[in-house]
């Protein structure tokens, strides 16, 4: 009997009917793609946020490519800006930026919350800067109160990107409802998953919000009528009804992941084992349950040996990528060590309670090499 890493065929067979039902009803309407299920899913993933506008998109990736070419194109950036982000990231924060011949700039983590230090961005604030891209990252709000100051002061963008932290709230504001704008990706691993690719922008912005809404549909507002050189980014009408089945549970899900945080939290012992450090409850939305060990690669094999998956988020941080050979001149010796260290625990809403045991036992049973 395995553990597994995360089984998203339980996630989505507790809502078999309901999901069922709702593709049932996308296929028998003969309308599939920007139709009612789409607004109706915008109108209620923006509610949930806590924000004016949700606007749906292909995927996580586009939907922050899209908000950031929005501000191009409202002259709010130029080609060439640099955009402040943490170096330890998924490199699809990096893709967005560059995508729009934007710069990325990325700066050292806090280690404890793994997320951005508004030290180091404050640090690496230039003539050149313009926004900071602050990255939820394995589910955690990052300090949004002191880089939206930060922001104010020096005049930046700030944008989320929340593509792990559906529902982290802090004071009743929900991740997505903190910057200037935000970026989701409804992947069907994340805490609110589609069952394919789908993503989302959210914004207060009105300006921004009709921007984005072209820029995903070829750059037409009315049909045949081109104002922009847009793109096909569209969430289509199966993700959206399947996804307002989710939105209904992810509150739920949620409480679920954070009981199973909480058990290893209070579980595990190791000397030679650093467990992630935790804000304010509710800021967390549990996508990863992230820990750091010297002995990464011993204590995974460990696990394995255990029957326990266990993933790495992330082994090679984006400015140490072929794809970024450019960066090769940054040093983020932090960073780089973080991605030596990280290991990722099993973390499911349908995790069973006995598994959650099993992972802790076998843990505290790692015993380092010499
Ligand atoms: C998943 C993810 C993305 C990209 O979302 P996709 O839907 O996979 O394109 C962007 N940023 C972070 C932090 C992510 O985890």
């Amino acid at each position: 009997m395995e553990v597994p890493f995360l089984s998203l065929e339980a996630v989505n067979a507790r809502h078999a009917d309901e999901l069922k039902a709702a593709a049932a009803r996308v296929i028998d309407s003969g309308w599939y793609v920007l139709g009612e299920e789409v607004a109706a899913f915008e109108a209620e993933f923006a509610a949930w946020c806590g924000v004016r506008h949700a606007i749906g998109v292909g995927n996580g990736l586009d939907a922050l490519a899209l908000l950031l070419r929005g501000y191009l194109e409202l002259g709010r950036l130029a080609e060439g800006d640099e955009v402040i982000l943490p170096g330890n990231t998924f490199i699809a924060s990096f893709l967005a930026i560059s995508a729009n011949r934007l710069v990325p700039v990325p700066v050292e983590p806090d280690p404890a919350s793994f997320n951005l230090d508004p030290a180091h961005v404050e640090a690496a604030i230039g003539p050149r800067t313009r926004a900071i891209m602050a990255v939820h990252l394995y589910g955690q709000l990052a300090d949004m109160p002191s880089l939206h100051a930060l922001a104010e002061r020096h005049g930046l963008l700030l944008v989320e990107d929340a593509a792990q932290a559906h529902g982290a709230a802090w004071n009743d504001r929900r991740a997505g409802a903190f910057g200037d704008a935000a970026g989701f990706s409804f992947f069907p691993a994340k805490n609110l998953g589609a069952l394919g690719d789908a993503g989302a922008v959210t914004t207060d912005d009105d300006a921004l919000a009709q921007c984005v809404r072209a820029l995903r549909n070829y750059g037409s507002e009315v049909k045949y009528q081109h104002r922009l050189r847009g793109t096909n980014s569209r969430l289509d009408e199966l993700q959206a009804a399947l996804l307002r089945v989710k939105l209904r549970y992810v509150d739920e899900d949620t409480r679920l992941r954070r009981r199973v945080a909480t058990r290893y939290l209070d579980g595990i012992r190791h000397p030679q084992i650093v467990l992630p450090s935790v804000g304010r409850e509710e800021a967390h939305a549990w996508h990863l349950f992230v820990l750091r060990c010297r002995h990464r690669d011993a204590l995974q094999r460990h696990l394995l040996a255990c029957g326990i998956q266990t993933q790495v988020h992330y082994p090679v941080p984006p400015h140490r990528q072929p794809a970024y050979a450019g960066l090769l001149d940054v040093h983020l010796p932090l960073t780089e060590r973080l991605h030596e260290e990280v290991l990722s625990l099993p973390l499911s809403p349908t995790l069973a309670d006995a598994d959650v045991g099993r992972v802790i036992a076998a843990v505290n049973a790692f015993r380092s090499p010499a």
